[in-house]
Protein backbone atom coordinates (compact mmCIF):
# COMPACT_ATOMS: atom_id res chain seq x y z
CA UNK A 1 0.00 0.00 0.00
CA UNK A 2 1.42 3.44 -0.83
CA UNK A 3 0.52 4.91 2.52
CA UNK A 4 3.41 7.53 3.96
CA UNK A 5 2.49 6.66 7.48
CA UNK A 6 2.65 2.48 6.83
CA UNK A 7 5.87 3.29 5.73
CA UNK A 8 7.10 4.95 8.73
CA UNK A 9 5.90 1.73 10.66
CA UNK A 10 7.95 -0.07 8.45
CA UNK A 11 10.95 1.48 8.84
CA UNK A 12 11.28 2.24 5.12
CA UNK A 13 10.73 6.00 5.49
CA UNK A 14 12.80 8.04 8.03
CA UNK A 15 10.80 9.19 11.36
CA UNK A 16 11.84 10.96 14.51
CA UNK A 17 10.61 7.66 16.93
CA UNK A 18 9.34 8.31 20.70
CA UNK A 19 7.55 5.32 21.07
CA UNK A 20 6.59 1.73 19.88
CA UNK A 21 4.66 -0.96 21.02
CA UNK A 22 2.58 -3.64 18.77
CA UNK A 23 -0.18 -1.52 18.52
CA UNK A 24 1.02 2.31 17.75
CA UNK A 25 4.05 4.21 16.89
CA UNK A 26 4.64 7.54 18.10
CA UNK A 27 6.92 10.24 16.15
CA UNK A 28 8.00 13.67 16.39
CA UNK A 29 6.24 15.52 13.47
CA UNK A 30 8.21 16.92 10.39
CA UNK A 31 6.92 20.27 10.73
CA UNK A 32 6.16 21.23 14.26
CA UNK A 33 3.86 23.92 15.25
CA UNK A 34 4.50 23.73 19.20
CA UNK A 35 7.61 23.21 20.68
CA UNK A 36 6.80 19.89 21.25
CA UNK A 37 4.73 17.94 18.74
CA UNK A 38 4.12 14.45 17.95
CA UNK A 39 1.80 12.33 16.35
CA UNK A 40 0.86 8.98 17.38
CA UNK A 41 -0.43 6.87 15.17
CA UNK A 42 -1.58 2.83 14.77
CA UNK A 43 0.33 0.91 13.10
CA UNK A 44 -2.42 -0.71 11.50
CA UNK A 45 -3.65 1.26 8.18
CA UNK A 46 -6.75 2.81 9.01
CA UNK A 47 -7.63 5.66 6.38
CA UNK A 48 -9.61 8.20 8.70
CA UNK A 49 -11.10 8.26 11.84
CA UNK A 50 -14.74 7.62 9.76
CA UNK A 51 -13.34 3.87 9.15
CA UNK A 52 -12.61 3.07 12.95
CA UNK A 53 -15.13 0.14 13.52
CA UNK A 54 -16.11 -1.56 16.95
CA UNK A 55 -13.40 -3.49 17.07
CA UNK A 56 -11.34 -0.61 16.71
CA UNK A 57 -12.18 0.51 20.70
CA UNK A 58 -9.50 -0.88 22.40
CA UNK A 59 -6.44 0.64 19.92
CA UNK A 60 -8.56 3.67 19.69
CA UNK A 61 -8.20 3.95 23.32
CA UNK A 62 -4.86 2.89 23.55
CA UNK A 63 -3.36 5.99 21.37
CA UNK A 64 -5.18 8.15 23.28
CA UNK A 65 -3.67 6.82 26.09
CA UNK A 66 -0.85 6.82 24.52
CA UNK A 67 -0.48 10.49 23.45
CA UNK A 68 -1.65 11.56 27.11
CA UNK A 69 1.54 9.16 29.05
CA UNK A 70 3.80 10.59 26.05
CA UNK A 71 2.87 14.17 26.51
CA UNK A 72 3.51 14.24 30.18
CA UNK A 73 7.08 12.06 29.51
CA UNK A 74 7.89 15.18 27.20
CA UNK A 75 6.92 18.00 29.51
CA UNK A 76 3.93 18.83 28.92
CA UNK A 77 2.39 18.72 32.32
CA UNK A 78 0.93 22.24 32.06
CA UNK A 79 -1.08 21.78 29.10
CA UNK A 80 -1.20 20.20 25.75
CA UNK A 81 -3.69 19.44 23.41
CA UNK A 82 -4.71 16.73 21.12
CA UNK A 83 -6.14 16.82 17.91
CA UNK A 84 -7.00 14.01 15.11
CA UNK A 85 -8.13 16.04 11.88
CA UNK A 86 -10.73 14.16 9.51
CA UNK A 87 -10.73 14.02 5.72
CA UNK A 88 -10.57 17.41 3.56
CA UNK A 89 -12.57 19.69 5.84
CA UNK A 90 -11.55 18.70 8.95
CA UNK A 91 -7.45 19.48 7.27
CA UNK A 92 -6.57 16.03 7.10
CA UNK A 93 -3.41 15.29 4.33
CA UNK A 94 -2.15 11.86 5.80
CA UNK A 95 -4.86 9.12 5.19
CA UNK A 96 -3.90 7.23 8.04
CA UNK A 97 -4.91 8.14 10.75
CA UNK A 98 -2.68 9.98 13.38
CA UNK A 99 -3.44 11.88 16.66
CA UNK A 100 -1.35 15.51 16.99
CA UNK A 101 -0.17 16.81 20.38
CA UNK A 102 0.75 19.82 20.69
CA UNK A 103 2.75 21.59 23.88
CA UNK A 104 4.97 23.66 25.45
CA UNK A 105 3.66 27.02 23.90
CA UNK A 106 -0.06 28.91 25.16
CA UNK A 107 -2.64 27.25 22.55
CA UNK A 108 -5.52 29.38 21.27
CA UNK A 109 -9.06 28.61 20.31
CA UNK A 110 -10.62 28.44 18.30
CA UNK A 111 -8.33 26.60 15.66
CA UNK A 112 -7.67 28.22 12.02
O1 LIG B 1 -3.59 16.14 10.17
P1 LIG B 1 -2.75 16.13 8.92
O2 LIG B 1 -3.06 14.98 8.01
O3 LIG B 1 -2.79 17.44 8.19
O4 LIG B 1 -1.30 15.99 9.47
C1 LIG B 1 -0.26 15.34 8.81
C2 LIG B 1 0.98 15.64 9.60
O5 LIG B 1 1.98 14.73 9.23
C3 LIG B 1 1.53 17.03 9.37
O6 LIG B 1 1.61 17.72 10.62
C4 LIG B 1 2.91 16.77 8.76
O7 LIG B 1 3.87 17.72 9.15
C5 LIG B 1 3.21 15.39 9.29
N1 LIG B 1 4.19 14.61 8.53
C6 LIG B 1 5.28 14.05 9.20
N2 LIG B 1 6.19 13.30 8.50
C7 LIG B 1 6.05 13.10 7.18
C8 LIG B 1 4.96 13.67 6.50
C9 LIG B 1 4.03 14.41 7.21
O8 LIG B 1 5.43 14.23 10.41
N3 LIG B 1 6.97 12.38 6.54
Amino acid sequence: MDCLFCKITAGEIPAKKIYEDELVVAFHDIAPQAPVHFLVIPKKHISTLNDLTEADRELAGHILYTAQRLANELGCEQGYRVTMNCNELGGQTVYHIHMHVLGQRQLTWPPG
